[in-house]
């Protein structure tokens, strides 16, 4: 049962009463309005400790005198429901006059730390934070707490505090919770209208940008840097106050990036201030790798395939004995392709093995955020490559590589940026339309939920199989914005950029529409192996025929 309680003495008295019976004490700091990153902190807590304190108190020694400590969002009653089941076993939920009863005199502080970053425009900010976080300490005394990656600087701090004082609390750190289009949940963007929500993906997007840079073999922090500001400033905030890339132990600046970094950003969009940061994986640099060939293929393979309803990852399902992303793979490579990379997510671990074998790169996207940040996932192992690249799905078969060979052809000799490969199909449902100009040049995809009675009608579908110039491709992938229902980032979106930016864009319309037929129900599956039969008997057959034909001549 989940108790509140308001006083320090009651706290006490009800910790003491958990531990007693031998209980191991987790508390979870927040000033409430809890949204899934804070409940994130209650589940980890959950996973080690048996009796979890969440405290909820609006901290006014952590506000500026210009900052927003009275329009803070604050409601108790939502946030204990939502505390109530994930198995808290207290709120604490205390009153600033008791927390700073009349006299309370004491400072803390993190010398150095507290002055850069946030700490620059925000004085006296985490002296209070520190301030709060000890006494909370006090009087919990738990074994654990936990804080959110979200505030790097924070932990960061706290860290250094309870090193320093001999605190005696073990700090865990929690990864941080995003929304579907990477934005970092945070209380504050309650504050954002729909339009500034749309602005706010700024920070992640230009955090994946340099996170991607680094990957990609960028060592010059300031150029990452550069590039993150161009980002930002594009994606629509409003105003920067810092872009860093830290040491991730001391949030020293780096300058030339030799090891694991953290990377963080503080952004305005309209009134609000956001802050989010990411960590940075620096391996060894590889060998300087050459894409071979002039033609790369992107394969998109992190897809889970629910609808599947298979611990099997969707990819790996078979048609005539094989998985379907081999096929993929073969008709990439009999088309000439010199580098496959594909993209991984879901059953990663089951997928990477099977494509390394057939010499495929790996890449992986961690969270799905659509088939644009899919593909842009690839963007370490292409960069600086200026040849073309097919961007294949691995849960489309039965593509033919005649038919990839083609498209390629046709997009070198129009000297288009994108050409992209069109089906017409017997029932359209759920394909995005292609709308021609009236001299039947390609207008635009429109996707069925915008599609209007008349556009319906058309049989003329998107079939996911696209050739881009590499330079294009990765240009319009990082201004990609996910101002859609379901907040991912779409491939298809690219074309628009690519076309409002002076690109050629060509719709190319393919003979056999099985070849874009994808998988992604067991009905789907065993359409495609039909059709992957009928194909065999109609080689067969021929081939027969042409034996018989040949045995005839011969008598
Ligand atoms: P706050 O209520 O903003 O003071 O946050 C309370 C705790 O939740 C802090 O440790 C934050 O770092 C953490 N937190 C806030 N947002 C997130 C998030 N999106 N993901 C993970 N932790 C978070």
């Amino acid at each position: 049962m989940l108790r509140t309680i308001r006083t320090e003495e009651d706290a006490r008295k009800a910790v003491a009463r958990a531990r007693k019976r031998g209980k191991r004490v987790g508390l979870v700091p927040t000033m409430g309005y809890l949204h899934d990153g804070h409940l994130a902190l209650v589940r980890e807590a959950r996973k080690t400790c048996d009796y979890v304190v969440v405290s909820v108190f609006v901290n006014p020694r952590q506000f500026g005198p210009e900052e927003d400590f009275e329009r803070y969002p604050r409601d108790l009653r939502r946030d204990k429901r939502l505390l109530a089941k994930e198995g808290c076993d207290l709120v604490f939920a205390p009153a600033a006059k008791d927390i700073y009863p009349r006299g309370f005199m004491t400072t803390v502080g993190v010398g150095g730390l507290r002055d850069i970053m946030c700490g620059r425009v925000r004085e006296g900010h985490f002296d209070g934070v520190c301030l709060v976080v000890l006494k909370l300490i006090n009087i919990i005394r738990p074994d654990v707490a936990f804080f959110g990656e979200k505030d790097y600087q924070q932990l960061v701090i706290i860290r250094r505090m309870v090193d320093d004082l001999s605190v005696g609390v073990d700090i865990v750190g929690v990864p941080t919770v995003r929304d579907k289009d990477g934005l970092a949940l945070s209380s504050r963007n309650a504050y954002l209208d729909p339009e500034e929500r749309r602005r706010a993906t700024a920070l992640f997007r230009s955090l994946e940008l340099g996170r991607l840079l680094i990957t990609g073999g960028e060592r010059r922090a300031e150029e990452v840097r550069r590039r993150m500001v161009s980002a930002l400033i594009e994606g629509g905030v409003d105003r920067i106050e810092y872009v860093a890339i830290v040491d991730p132990d001391t949030l020293e600046e780096v300058r030339h990036i030799r090891s694991d970094v953290r990377i963080a950003v503080a952004a305005w969009v309209g009134d609000t201030r956001l802050i989010d940061n990411v960590p940075v994986e620096v391996r060894a640099r590889r060998r300087r790798r050459r894409v071979k060939g002039r033609t790369a293929a992107v394969i998109m393979a992190a897809g889970e395939g629910k609808r599947m309803k298979s611990g099997l990852p969707k990819v790996l399902h078979t048609m005539g004995g094989r998985p379907l992303v081999r096929w993929v793979v073969a008709a990439a490579r009999q088309a000439g392709v010199g580098e496959i990379i594909a993209v991984t997510g879901h059953g990663g671990d089951m997928v990477r093995p099977v494509l390394e074998r057939l010499g495929v790169e790996t890449v992986v996207q961690d969270v799905q955020r659509g088939t644009g940040h899919a593909v842009l996932q690839a963007y370490p192992l292409l960069k600086g490559f200026s040849g073309d690249v097919l961007v294949l799905s691995g849960d489309v078969p039965l593509v033919r590589a005649s038919t990839l060979r083609k498209l390629l052809s046709d997009h070198r000799r129009h000297s288009n940026a994108v050409t992209f490969a069109t089906a017409v199909v017997p029932d359209a449902t759920g394909y995005g339309r292609i709308v021609r100009a009236r001299d039947g040049s390609f207008e635009e995809i429109v996707e069925e939920k915008d599609a209007d009675a008349k556009t319906r009608r058309i049989k003329e579908i998107n079939g996911g199989i696209y050739c881009f110039k590499a330079g294009t491709m990765f240009d319009a992938l990082l201004m990609l914005t996910s101002g859609n229902a379901q907040m991912e980032y779409y491939l298809t979106d690219t074309l628009g950029i690519i076309r409002s930016r002076g690109g050629r864009v060509e719709a190319h319309l393919i003979d056999d529409y099985t070849e874009v037929l994808g998988v992604n129900t067991r009905k789907d599956l065993r359409t495609v192996a039909a059709v992957y039969a009928r194909r065999r008997r109609d080689e067969d057959n021929k081939r027969g025929v042409a034996n018989g034909v040949h045995r005839k001549r011969k008598r």
